[in-house]
Formats: structure tokens, sequence, C-alpha cells
């Protein structure tokens, strides 16, 4: 069986927000100089222009925006049906992944998730959605 696929990064920024992931809690970049969140990860505030941010915790809670139901198995270590969804988090950023523990027939938009952390080796783990 072929291992989880992780992810590689080339940007600095990229690893450093799967680096900030490991201890179980998401966080998302946040605007030192104006507050705001941001995902994707991103060198400068689109809101102010600065460039200073820190990895704020998210509340972890949030509401499915979008998702798709694959049942193509497109990665073996990938059970199918996969729902690939994007959740919108409260801090006013959407972020996508796998939601997991529920039926695709019993989606519907706006419904509450959560993430947990699937623990794909013993150093690495990866936020994934829970109805
Ligand atoms: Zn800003």
């Amino acid at each position: 069986m072929a291992d989880w696929p992780i992810p590689n990064p080339i940007d600095p920024i990229n690893a450093e927000f799967w680096h900030v992931q490991q201890d179980g809690v998401l966080r998302f970049q946040r605007c030192t100089e104006c507050g705001r969140f941001r995902h994707l990860p991103r060198y400068m505030c689109s809101e102010c222009g600065s460039t200073e941010y820190e990895w704020a915790p998210s509340v972890g809670k949030g509401e499915l925006y979008s998702w798709t139901v694959t049942h193509q198995v497109f990665h073996p270590r990938f059970d199918v049906p996969f729902i690939a969804a994007v959740v919108e988090f409260p801090e006013g950023v959407r972020m996508m992944s796998q939601l997991v523990n529920v039926d695709p027939d019993q989606l519907r938009l706006g419904m509450p998730v959560e993430v947990e952390f699937k623990v794909i080796t013993d150093e690495f783990q990866t936020p994934v959605y829970r109805v």
C-alpha cells in the first residue's frame, strides 16, 4: 500500500503553514498590523500591505461553503467516495480539506463542521473536517 501523500512545499511560507499545524491546533496567518486573517499563506496583507504576521489559532469550527464528491480513486490511500470540502471560518477565511464521517447525501450548504487532525505519520498530521 502506498504511503499517504504529504505536502512537500517549495515556498517557505507554505512550509511554515504546515509546520505550525503539527501541534494539532488549526492556525491561520493573521496580520499583526490590522488583525485581518488570511489563507492561503501569503507574504503581504491584502488589506493594509504589511508584511508582519503571526500564526493565530482558529476557533476550528466553520460552515460548509462548497464541496465535491470524488468517486474515482486518484490515490490508493484515499477511500472513495472522497469529499473535498471548502469550509468558511468565522475568522473570514476559507480552507479546503477532506470531510470525513458523513454520507455525501447528507451534505448541505452551511452545515456546521469542525476541524480534527488526522495523523498520517509520527511526524505529520493534517487538518480534516468532521460534521
Ligand atoms: Zn493588515
